[in-house]
């Protein structure tokens, strides 16, 4: 059985976010302390900012590559 990934509604508007997949492992935010944040019970994490610089945006596609449950997307837009 195959569940739907739905997106988290604490995540800020814009083009990476993160999924109801999330285990909270806290991996992506050691990677981009800038753009994560995690839940009030720490059960998962969220974008919590966009990145704002090139540097930020490296620090999150390398998230995105590491984080265990591939549940860090994006929007597919390049921005
Ligand atoms: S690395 Fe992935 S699974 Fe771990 S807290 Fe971040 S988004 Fe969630």
């Amino acid at each position: 059985m195959s569940t739907v990934a739905v997106k988290l509604q604490e995540n800020v508007p814009g083009k990476y976010y993160v999924t109801n997949e999330c285990n909270g492992c806290g991996i992506c935010f050691s990677y981009a302390l800038q753009n994560f944040m995690y839940s009030n019970d720490s059960t998962y994490y969220f974008v919590y900012q966009q990145p704002a610089d090139v540097r930020e945006e490296e620090d999150v596609l390398r998230a995105m590559e590491i984080c265990p449950m591939n549940c860090i997307k994006d929007d597919g837009v390049v921005s």
